[in-house]
Parts: structure tokens; C-alpha cells; sequence
């Protein structure tokens, strides 16, 4: 519930702050049980922050991430760590993630050392086999060390240790993004079964839309650290009502050959701007080609849009598919 982290940037040999990276600036999201919420955008919008936020890995500078029901940032000590196990992170790079000095079984038994409770000392063995087991690697390779693997293996044995202390939540940061192509499938399939077999919920992060189609049930799309339009996969990728969801959905691949050159290509120009000094107004406006005087001036507010659940914030949106252009002006 409106969450904010700032990270302030010092200057100079007074160590005074210049200024503050707005890395995410007010985002409300709920996730329940066995649901996939996919969060897209590019990079420097605030996903991995986000995600680190909901981990807590990182306090948030306003508002506060609730677990089963415990509020995680007024809890210490003992109640803290409990709390942490129910959501773990998968991190982005599978090459630097892990420790190259380490093997892969003592990369999975590390969390039964600092949760000491879960899984008794004389267990640990036979729990990491298992654990290496569910991801599909070899248990008898456990004493290799992580160079030993490929960049997808490698994958999960990040996901072996995430799910060693048995989350109720995953959140997977970009978790495919490093890998091949070839190899991108597989990972996101692992996850479709572990989601299944061990009833977990994720929060997954990507910066391609196509990435998170197949997994998320529901989408929020982030741009320079706010949420600009959520819903349901269905009505995000056939309703988009907002003009960068709209540019994100145009770059995607089409399958289907006979809609290509049918739909519209909306060719984005620029980067996003900076976090530290966001444009007034509609953060998008420098780059949106509806933006008028009142985009400049007023931000706009998350809004209901169509669909049950389907939120946008622009002050003009308009309904656009993939396979066939604008429809209209529809005031919401
Ligand atoms: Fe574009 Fe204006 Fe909507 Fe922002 S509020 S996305 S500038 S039309
Ligand atoms: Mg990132």
C-alpha cells in the first residue's frame, strides 16, 4: 500500500544530498493466493527496487508491504526473518547471483543455516537433494560447483535456494532475461509446474511483455516508478488503454502472420526520463503523442477502465488492440 522508495544521492566531500532517485513513488498492488501478477517495463522504471521492496531486502521510505496479514516493516528480530521466508526473490542474473566459490549444495542448504528451525542439521542433505530434485537437476551433481553448469541450470539452482525455505511467494526479478532463448522456455514451464505443485504465488518481472503472457494472470505496467495501467492479462492485452502500454504491446512479436502490417506500429522515441527529476504532470507526456496542456500540468490518477479490476492513468485513454489500431475515443 503506497509504496515509495527514495534513494537519496549524495554529493560531494559534505556529503550533502543533491537530490533523490524517485525509484518507485506511490504503488498499491494486491496479490493473492496462487496468482501471478507480471510487472512490465523498462529498465530504470523501478521493478527491481519494487521487487527488493516486496522482499523485504529494502525498507520502503512510505507505506507498507503486507504479508498473511503481518505487516512486514513493523516487525524485528525474530518475527522479521519468520516473515521473510513467505517471499523470496529469484534474482535476474544467474551468473553473478550465485557464489562461484561455493557448491551447488551449499548454495541450497545456506538458508537451513540461518533458519536453523526448518529443517534439522542431520535433514539438510536429503532436503537439498529433494529441493534439486523438484527443479530437475541432478541431485548427484551437487558437489559441483556453479561454473560446472549452464546459464539456464545455473537458473535453478536460484530457484532451489528461493524455494528452500518454502515461500508462499516467489518474486522473480527479469528471471529469464539472461538466459538464450532456447532456454527461456524452459525456465518459464519450471515455474508454470512449481506455481502448481507447490501452490505458490509470484510477482514476476520483466521487461518483455511476451515474457510474462504466458505465466501472469494479471499485469501492472510501470513506468518511471508508478504504476500507469493494471488488469487482468486478457484485458491489458487486448484493452490497453494506455498509450505506453500500447507502445509496449505494438513492439511484441505478432504469431499470427496474417495480422502483421495490419496493426499499427507505435515506435517510441527517446529513453525515459530521469527518476530524479520526473516531468511534471503525465511522467510520459515528453514521449506520448496525444500529451496537451493538461498531460503537462495535472498527473493523472489511476482510473477505472473497461474491465473488472482494469485501471489506467491518463487523462485520454483509448481503447487499442494489437491486431487492429485505435478504436476511439471512449471516455472512461
Ligand atoms: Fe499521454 Fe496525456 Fe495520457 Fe499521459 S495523460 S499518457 S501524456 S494522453
Ligand atoms: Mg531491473
Amino acid at each position: 500500500r503506497g509504496l515509495v522508495k527514495y534513494y537519496p544521492i549524495g554529493g560531494g566531500p559534505l556529503r550533502r544530498v543533491a537530490g533523490q532517485v524517485k525509484a518507485v513513488d506511490g504503488v498499491d498492488l494486491t496479490l493473492g493466493p496462487g496468482e501471478t501478477l507480471g510487472i512490465v517495463g523498462e529498465s530504470g522504471c523501478g521493478k527491481s527496487t519494487l521487487a527488493k521492496v516486496l522482499a523485504a531486502l529494502e525498507r520502503p521510505t512510505a507505506g507498507e508491504v503486507t504479508v498473511c496479514g503481518r505487516p512486514v516493516g513493523r516487525l524485528r528480530g525474530r518475527a522479521l526473518r519468520r516473515a521473510r521466508r513467505d517471499v523470496q526473490l529469484v534474482f535476474q542474473d544467474p551468473y553473478t547471483s550465485l557464489d562461484p566459490r561455493m557448491t551447488i549444495e551449499a548454495i541450497v542448504r545456506e538458508p537451513f543455516e540461518i533458519h536453523r528451525d526448518l529443517a534439522p542439521r542431520g535433514d539438510r542433505r536429503a532436503r537439498v537433494r529433494e529441493l534439486l530434485e523438484t527443479v530437475g537437476l541432478n541431485p548427484d551433481h551437487c558437489g559441483r560447483y556453479p561454473h560446472q553448469f549452464s546459464g539456464g541450470q545455473r537458473q535453478r539452482v536460484g530457484i532451489a535456494r528461493a524455494l528452500a525455505l518454502r515461500p508462499r511467494v516467489l518474486v522473480c526479478d527479469e528471471p529469464v532475461s539472461a538466459l538464450d532463448v532456447s532456454v527461456q522456455a524452459q525456465i518459464v514451464n519450471l515455474l508454470e509446474r512449481l506455481r502448481d505443485e507447490l501452490d505458490l504465488a509470484y510477482v514476476f518481472i520483466s521487461h518483455d511483455l511476451s515474457v510474462v503472457q504466458h505465466l501472469a494472470d494479471r499485469i501492472a505496467v510501470m513506468y518511471l516508478g508508478k504504476v500507469v495501467e493494471i488488469g487482468g492479462e486478457d484485458d491489458v492485452y487486448r484493452n490497453a488503454g494506455h498509450p505506453y502500454t500500447q507502445a509496449l504491446l505494438s513492439a511484441m512479436p505478432v504469431p499470427d502472420p496474417g495480422l502483421r502490417g495490419r496493426r499499427e506500429e507505435i515506435v517510441l522515441t527517446g529513453e525515459p526520463p530521469s527518476p530524479i527529476d520526473p516531468p511534471r504532470g503525465c511522467s510520459f507526456h515528453p514521449r506520448c503523442w496525444k500529451a496537451d496542456e493538461r498531460c503537462r500540468a495535472e498527473p493523472p490518477a489511476l482510473t477505472a477502465w473497461r474491465g473488472a479490476g482494469h485501471a489506467v492513468a491518463c487523462h485520454r485513454p483509448e481503447v487499442w488492440s494489437p491486431a487492429g489500431g485505435t478504436e476511439g475515443e471512449v471516455s472512461a
